[in-house]
């Protein structure tokens, strides 16, 4: 392992802190952390360097300059990561460098398009936080998510793709034919097709430990990460929706035991499930009103889930192989609202599941592939409603949204030339 060459002084408590060291674990950047509250020198440093005054979190790098409570903006120019696009016109924005965005800026640029990738934290996405990524093909032992996301991301390099980094976006619009893409640094881009790779976060409990432990017992997808668990005694799964309970079912072929913890009475899920969880020989056993309230462990990884009946106030502790959590996905939608067709959770509809009343401007055209209720505007991976939440299906939307967008710029310099 690499020493960490930057060094953030800061406290438990201080919010600032928090956010500073999750934008250098998203650059994959390592770095020490030194809490002044416990460590006497480490304050006396942060007193000595800003003439007495007790400012965190103060971020020391490798020639030993430092910042003093820095914006993610000015913590991303020291790192000398691109924020700025070197054109304003570009054939496609790509929005999100995850595997679906990513993929996508490989095709569209090896064919010749002008692309500019924007991503607001670190490049490949969920994909680049999982530890181990042992069902993507062609990687026989396995790869981590790191070393996949810089592989992908050097390869985009080499078409030319341009890629932002630590740059938002917030808003989309049209402009005489071209859209444009408005960025939290207040700058915008325009383009003539957009493709939406956001992709979607797992919702957590926002309990003390989660974060600690995501990756090392604590979980958020059965299929990518059930099968480290073969052989074990007790898995418990979170959540009391559909999804929990086909999942929990699931992960009853690698464990003895699967234990549901339900906020709620009732499980809701379909019927067909609901049988097999009630099943005599059904290795599946549910805690109704049931929350977790801190997760611990040992030896880096998972030992101890507390729960807590919120009926009659027992407390209890677990001790699980691993926990998942299935409590629901937050598509990462929020600036396409009131712009896009989007589901009742905040996906994004394309193709044929889109409400033709939508594209009154298009009644000629049926939407291509993965084109969304906005013409020239595409989405794939993740964010998109209906796709199946893996890394291998985002490469394969990515790539297959590529081709559509092809398809539309092609139609669309002949609509030019006409
Ligand atoms: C812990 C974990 C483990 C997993 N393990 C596996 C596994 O083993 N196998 C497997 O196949 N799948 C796994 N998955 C699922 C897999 O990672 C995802 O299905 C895949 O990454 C989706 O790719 P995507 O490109 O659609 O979206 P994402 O990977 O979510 O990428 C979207 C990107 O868009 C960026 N973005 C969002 N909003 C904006 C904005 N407004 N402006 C700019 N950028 C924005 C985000 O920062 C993100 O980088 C795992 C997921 C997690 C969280």
């Amino acid at each position: 392992m690499t020493d960490p060459k930057v060094t953030i002084y800061g406290a438990y408590w201080c919010p600032d802190c928090r956010r500073s060291k999750k934008f250098l674990g998203e650059q994959f950047i390592p770095y020490r952390w030194v809490d002044i509250e416990q460590d006497l020198a480490g304050e006396a440093y942060v007193l000595e360097k800003n003439n007495g005054k007790r400012i965190i979190p103060m971020i020391v790098f490798e020639d030993d300059s430092f910042l003093v409570e820095p914006t993610n903006a000015e913590l991303a120019k020291k790192l000398g990561l691109t924020t700025e696009a070197k054109k304003i016109y570009y054939d496609l924005i790509i929005i999100g460098g995850g595997p679906a965005g990513l993929t996508a800026s490989i095709y569209a640029a090896r064919e010749g398009a002008e692309v500019l990738l924007i991503e607001r934290s670190g490049l490949g996405g969920q994909a680049g936080i999982t530890v181990g990524l042992d069902n993507f093909p062609g990687f026989p032992e396995g790869i981590s998510g790191q070393e996949f996301s810089e592989r992908v991301t050097q390869q985009a390099r080499r078409f030319g793709v341009e890629i932002l980094q630590a740059v938002d976006v917030e808003r989309l619009a049209m402009e005489e034919g071209y859209h444009e893409v408005y960025t939290s640094d207040g700058k915008h881009y325009h383009s003539r097709a957009i493709l939406i790779a956001t992709g979607a976060s797992y919702r957590r409990l926002d309990v003390p430990g989660e974060d600690d432990y995501i990756g090392a017992g604590i979980h958020f997808c059965a299929t990518c990460d059930g099968p480290f668990y073969k052989g074990t005694k007790e898995i418990v799964v979170v959540g009391g929706g559909n999804s929990a309970v086909e999942e929990g079912l699931h992960l009853t072929n690698f464990t003895e035991k699967v234990t549901m913890l339900v906020r709620g009475d009732r499980l809701a899920a379909s019927r067909v499930a609901l049988d097999k969880v009630n099943e005599p020989t059904s290795r599946v056993e549910v805690k109704y009103h049931t929350v977790v309230e801190a997760i611990e462990g040992q030896d880096s990884k998972l030992k101890t889930l507390k729960i807590r009946n919120t009926e009659t106030g027992e407390a209890e502790e677990l001790h699980p192989a691993a926990a998942f959590i299935f409590i629901g996905q937050l598509p990462n939608t929020p600036f396409l609202k009131e712009y896009a067709e989007l589901d009742q959770y905040g996906f994004v509809m394309t193709g044929h599941d889109i409400s033709h009343a939508l594209r009154k401007e298009a009644l000629d055209l049926e939407p291509l592939p993965f084109e969304t209720s906005v013409p020239g505007i595409f989405a794939a991976g993740d964010v998109r409603h209906g796709s199946t939440k893996q890394v291998a299906s985002a490469v394969g939307e990515g790539a297959a949204a590529s081709i559509s967008i092809r398809e539309f710029l092609r139609r669309s310099e002949g609509m030019a030339v006409a």
